[in-house]
């Protein structure tokens, strides 16, 4: 069984029944994806960027940032990277970044909204993504979108620098899903994005209204919350009335009990961290999209997490 979980590693990811689920990793540092492939990750779904950006005085210069990028690029040897753009604000400061206190830091200047706000930041950004070759390797992805004149707007300067640099080939331009608006409204935001790759983390915590970050609450959040998994639904409906793919890169894409659901619902891409990838190749071979959609079906019928929880551990194989 172990030869054949390794062999099954590094082929391209089906369904029992023959529907292609692609497994590939979240990176948040260019020391991670070497060993993603090791393990089987087919690309890179959320590279988280910060890490360039966070306990440094000045932002990283466009040079400093397609090196780091191309080094991750040339690890995946030609496998997709989907760059996520600069997701920090209030709750992860940088100091050449002043960002007034906020009362509330989960609904203030953070993810694109950092961006749009700072420029020069969103530029240099989507310059050196640019700069990575071959062109197409790299996709780009908003973080926290809650309205499409934020996509718009980001689509604008990408397609400026698309001229400048005469760069004709299509950049790919996606967004996550990570806000109750942005589930709600997917089929709207799909018309104009690339793809949709659903934040399961935030979408838990604004779907609730429980701050993450905040112990007192955090341990009644769960993903498998039944709002979660009907906004879920909801955007997968909404990008496939656009012939756009609907990912998850958030925790449940890791959690054996929730992808089963997940498929069932709709999801065709699962980012997974790195250390999770065999399991969830091996999870996805064993199951049929038939089985996972009516498990699914049920599952939008319970009414709680907890309830949901015990239906998926009934569902699993035995050896989970
Ligand atoms: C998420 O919110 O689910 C997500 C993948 O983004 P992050 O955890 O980096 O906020
Ligand atoms: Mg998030």
């Amino acid at each position: 069984r172990r030869a054949d979980a390794l062999a099954r590693a590094h082929t391209l990811c089906h369904t029992a029944d023959g529907a292609r689920i692609e497994v590939v990793a979240n990176l948040g540092h260019r020391a991670e994806a070497a060993p993603a492939v090791a393990n089987g990750a087919e690309g890179c779904g959320l590279l988280r960027t910060e890490f360039l950006f966070l306990e440094r005085a000045t932002p990283p210069s466009v040079a400093e940032q397609t090196a780091e990028y191309q080094a991750i690029a040339d690890a995946l040897d030609g496998r997709p990277l989907i760059v996520r753009l600069l997701d920090i604000g209030g709750d992860k400061p940088a100091p050449y970044l002043p960002i007034a206190p906020e009362e509330n830091p989960a609904l203030g200047l953070r993810g694109i909204r950092v961006g749009l706000a700072h420029p020069d930041l969103l530029e240099d950004q989507l310059r050196a993504i640019l700069a990575v070759r071959p062109i197409g390797q790299c996709r780009i992805m908003l973080p926290m979108v809650a309205r499409i004149e934020e996509l718009r707007a980001v689509r604008a300067v990408l397609d400026r620098l698309r001229g400048e640099l005469a760069i004709a080939e299509p950049v790919a331009l996606g967004i996550m899903v990570e806000t109750p608006a942005a589930a709600i409204t997917a089929d709207l935001l799909a018309r104009e994005a690339d793809f949709l790759s659903i934040g399961t983390n935030d979408l838990t915590q604004y779907t609730l209204a429980m701050d993450r970050a905040n112990p007192a609450v955090a341990s009644a959040l769960d993903g498998l919350h039944p709002a979660v998994l009907r906004l879920i639904g909801e955007t997968c409906r909404g990008g496939a009335r656009h012939a756009r793919w609907t990912g998850v890169c958030g925790g449940l894409a890791s959690d054996s009990l929730a992808v089963p659901i997940l498929l069932g619902l709709g999801v065709t891409e699962l980012s997974a961290t790195p250390g999770m990838i065999p399991t969830i190749k091996a999870l996805v071979a064993g199951l049929t999209l038939a089985a996972c959609r009516t498990h699914a079906a049920q599952a939008l019928e319970c009414t709680s997490a907890d309830h949901i929880r015990a239906l998926a551990r009934a569902f699993a194989p035995q050896e989970m």
